[in-house]
């Protein structure tokens, strides 16, 4: 089940920051979480991070959004994927350049 920010969130922006999967940002009006990056840190940490930060308790988890433990992993697994990749494309670019830069 990914978590929700409700609008009781008074945007102190703590939450953002412990985010492990970079799945919290601000919106419009209010912090938001985007589901799709968030694994209620499964794979990292044993309990959601930003609800133990936020002081006024507004990150419950989504009712609408129900995951089990395997596909919470299988989330992790893809993002860590994709941040691998990322990594890989940007030290690629680096080294391409250096190579310019240097011949
Ligand atoms: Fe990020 Fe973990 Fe909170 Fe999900 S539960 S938004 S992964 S800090
Ligand atoms: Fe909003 Fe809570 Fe995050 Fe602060 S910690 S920005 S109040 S959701």
């Amino acid at each position: 089940m990914a978590l929700i920010i409700t609008d009781e969130c008074i945007n102190c922006d703590v939450c953002e920051a412990e985010c492990p999967n970079g799945a919290i940002s601000m919106g419009p009006e209010i912090y938001w979480i985007d589901s799709d990056r968030c694994t209620e840190c499964v794979g990292h940490f044993d309990e959601p991070q930003c609800r133990q930060v936020c002081p006024v308790d507004c990150i419950p988890f989504d009712p609408e959004r129900r995951e089990t433990h395997e596909q919470l992993m299988d989330k992790y697994r893809r993002l860590q994927a994709e941040a691998a990749a990322e990594a890989a494309a940007v030290a690629a670019a680096v080294a391409a350049a250096e190579a310019k830069g240097g011949g």
